[in-house]
């Protein structure tokens, strides 16, 4: 079978492989489409602290597929299944395992970072997947691609879950990549009463439009703070949003938020160079929540998969292109490509 693999920072291949045999207690997954997520495109670049030794592994976590093989003791599923599945496995006895926060577990493994992913033509589905009830079997209205979309879905719904966004909010998102776009969509699904995007790509920019922001604006162009400030009754945003790994950004928000108003850090600075310069008396004057998240619970990653299959959210129109497994190397590179929001894999 084909797949793409990892081969040390700056390389992947794409190579031709046995189909992995599976033990009594796991699942063989036929991939039908897999998704392309910035975590891949940095994993390719820098490696990952969960690879230590930066081993060869098969890249790949937005997946859905459809069951190939059962192992001997499996009897809840059988061949022919659909399903996506979350993608993160915590070590189920935590704290946060056992509260079902198993994104925050600290000894957590991850398909396409530590286990072999869903960028191959069949995936192994491991035992603790089975139990732990990652798994989801699609509702039929559910295709493929929406499934395998679920997952970059499910992270956004986990944080606005953090910053309760509701009717009552004018929310602003810094960053409108595929990740803006999607905080752009699930605001909309809350009912904020008003979405702005600050993004300096033009392209992008008209594509938050596109997707439902209210208003964009270009903080290189014109005045973030009073152009916020004249779109928000004077108060600031009420929930801010940082998907750009910008200390600017971080920084900036603090003079951009409401009194009592939300901030929620969604994208990482790079390792070493997250040390910011912060306004603490804001945060204490203005009774201002600082948050961040990342990943999503199995249960988030669930209702996300609902979502999709109650036709609350339209994420096909985020898939921009589709390659086979064999066209990796350039799907990699056409990923980080300004007008790109998703690549998609059909397997
Ligand atoms: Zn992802
Ligand atoms: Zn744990």
């Amino acid at each position: 079978m084909l797949a793409v693999v990892y081969q040390g920072k700056g390389l992947i291949k794409v190579e031709d492989i046995p189909i992995p045999k599976i033990k009594s207690d796991e699942i063989l997954l036929k991939v039908k489409t897999t998704s392309i997520c910035a975590t891949d495109l940095k994993i390719k670049e820098f490696g990952h602290f969960k690879n230590p030794l930066d081993k060869k592994i098969i890249l790949g976590h937005e997946v859905a597929g459809e069951i190939a093989e059962v192992g001997s003791n499996i009897k809840q599923f059988k061949v022919g299944m659909r399903l996506s599945m979350a993608p993160n496995i915590g070590c189920g006895v935590c704290d946060q395992c056992v509260s079902g926060q198993s994104n925050y577990c600290e000894d957590y493994s991850a398909i396409g970072i530590n286990l072999n992913g869903s960028f191959a033509e069949y995936m192994v589905i491991p035992e603790e997947y089975i139990r732990q009830g990652n798994i989801y079997l699609l509702q039929d209205n559910v295709s493929f691609e929406e499934a395998s979309l679920a997952e970059p879905l499910s992270t956004v719904f986990c944080a606005s879950e953090a910053v309760e966004i509701g009717p009552k909010d004018i929310v602003l998102i810094m960053g409108a990549g595929p990740m803006g776009i999607l905080h752009v969509m699930m605001a909309k699904l809350r009912g904020a009463q008003k979405i702005i995007v600050s993004e300096i790509s033009k392209i992008r920019s008209e594509q938050a439009l596109k997707f439902g922001a209210d208003l964009v604006i270009n903080p290189q162009n014109e005045n973030l703070k009073e152009f916020i400030l004249a779109n928000s009754y004077g108060r600031g945003a009420d929930v801010i949003i940082i998907t750009a790994p910008s200390k600017k950004a971080q920084e900036d928000s603090l003079d951009l938020v409401a009194i009592q108003g939300r901030i929620l850090f969604f994208g990482g600075l790079p390792k070493g160079q997250d040390i910011i310069n912060f306004k603490s008396n804001i945060i204490h004057y203005k009774h201002i929540i600082v948050t961040g998240t990342t990943g999503q619970s199995i249960l988030q990653y669930r209702k996300s998969v609902e979502l999709i299959a109650a036709k609350k959210i339209d994420l096909k129109k985020l898939i921009s292109i589709r390659y086979s497994l064999s066209e990796a190397e350039e799907a990699f590179k056409n990923a980080k490509l300004e007008n790109v929001l998703k690549v998609m894999f059909n397997v």
